[in-house]
């Protein structure tokens, strides 16, 4: 007899596993684990100390009494926070758990798994501290007021997966009454890969943003921060669709982000998509047929980014489309946001700008699409790899050049 464990890759695969070795009488199971729940035991990230901490000396001043003239520096002076505490490289990411990845209103404790991910990848690709806040509660005011409350000790705001249209307000909210920036990266990290995807592809297909007419399917956090992102890139002609088809002027129910994009024509997607340039896909699995691609205007650009399951499937329209890009790692041309806020808050914390601006996201865009190098850029190559090592510092460059042009750099 034989003694095995299994490493499985998830619970389906365990179990596929188990039952298969029920079946073999020389093999003895001795344990079954889940590979991914073995890596998240007792979580992902930790804190740890910068200096030793080996002699009374070194206590004395890391902590009493020398700490205290510190404290004292800084209630003189309180712009030495910036210099002399964690401050400067520290990020909170705030969530209230109500729209966490796709998977819906999870609340707070469930959605800190996917905060402590983020938190890796703010350390890997940007040195940046970034520490998980989930809220309970999600109520506007509260979670105002909390993040109000807790900002001294941050060097910037990350919200993340709270959900539309409350998480206008609250960004809105938060931008006006602190001095740091503040950036929902639902919308905005999705809206300046997405724009620096674009860029690219419109290169492949010859058009620009003044000729193209543009569907955005979906009106949430992502596609209102893509559709007024794309208007300040210079597209002209956008039609957004929601659950409920076109945003048309004559529709009653309307929030004022859908009504900001709301056009005379009424309709559903497929009437939409008609002669469209660009379908942008921010809304649901499996919602566009091929015959829908098929009616869109020559050299048709599909975005379909919906996570995990896009809009359409890319292997059902290859040979309809110029070019295709998904959220996924497994096809070519993933929109991921990780090519973005890391750079973003890196800029923003290395010059101590007091907020995030549409320019900064627009030179953020550029950036990425430029290390595209014209002679790699192909259908299949329209945006870096999320590993490529040279993003975050040339999204950081960018967006810091455009702090200081626009004066909000205050080191
Ligand atoms: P959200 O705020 O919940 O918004 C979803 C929007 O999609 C809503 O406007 C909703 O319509 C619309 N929608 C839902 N079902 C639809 C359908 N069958 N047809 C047309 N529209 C439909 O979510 P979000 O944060 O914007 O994210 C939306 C999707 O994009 C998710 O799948 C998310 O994973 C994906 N996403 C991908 C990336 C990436 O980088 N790849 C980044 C961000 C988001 P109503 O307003 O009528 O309810
Ligand atoms: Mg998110």
């Amino acid at each position: 007899t034989r003694e095995i464990t299994v490493d499985a890759a998830s619970t389906e695969h365990a179990e596929k596993i188990v039952q298969a070795i029920k079946e073999l009488s020389d093999i003895k199971l001795i344990d079954v684990y889940d590979r991914t729940f073995n890596l998240h035991r007792s979580g992902k990230i930790t804190i740890e100390s910068k200096i030793p901490l080996k002699s009374q000396g070194d206590l004395a001043m890391a902590y009493t009494p020398g700490v205290g003239r510190i404290c004292m520096a800084i209630a003189r002076d309180p712009e030495q926070v910036h210099t002399l505490t964690i401050k400067q490289n520290t990020v909170a990411i705030v969530t209230d758990g109500s729209a966490v990845l796709g998977l819906g209103n999870l609340g707070a404790a469930a959605s800190l798994p996917v905060m402590e991910g983020k938190a890796m990848l703010f350390k890997e690709f940007a040195g940046i501290d970034a520490f998980p806040i989930c809220l309970n509660t999600q109520d506007t005011d509260q979670i105002v007021e909390t993040v109000k409350n807790i900002a001294p000790v941050f060097g910037g705001i990350n919200l993340e997966d709270i959900a539309a249209p409350r998480c206008f307000e609250i960004e809105a909210r938060l931008r006006q009454e602190l001095d740091i920036p503040v950036f929902h990266d639902d919308q905005h990290g999705t809206a300046i890969v997405s724009l620096a995807a674009l860029i690219n592809a419109l290169k492949l297909v010859k058009k620009s943003f003044e000729d193209v007419r543009i569907v955005i399917n979906g009106a949430g956090a992502a596609g209102v921060a893509i559709a007024r992102l794309l208007q300040k890139a210079g597209a002209k002609s956008i039609w957004m669709c929601d659950s409920k088809g076109i945003i048309s002027t004559n529709r009653p129910d309307l929030t004022p982000e859908k009504r900001e994009f709301a056009i005379e024509s009424s309709g559903n997607l497929a009437d939409a998509m008609k002669q469209a340039d660009i379908f942008l896909g921010v809304s649901a699995p499996g919602v566009v047929s091929p015959e829908m691609v098929r009616s869109m205007a020559k050299d048709p650009i599909v975005m379909a980014m919906a996570n995990p399951i896009p809009e359409i499937q890319p292997e059902l329209i290859a040979d309809d489309v110029a070019v295709m890009a998904t959220g996924r790692s497994d096809y070519p041309n993933q929109i991921n946001n990780v090519l973005a806020f890391p750079g973003v808050f890196r800029g923003a914390l290395d010059c101590r700008a007091s907020t995030i601006t549409t320019t900064m996201y627009l030179e953020a865009a550029n950036a990425i699409a430029s290390l595209v190098k014209p002679s790699d850029l192909d259908r299949e190559h329209i945006i870096p790899s999320v590993f490529d090592k040279r993003v975050a510092s040339a999204v950081a460059g960018a967006v810091q050049a455009a702090a200081r042009s626009e004066g909000i750099a205050r080191r």
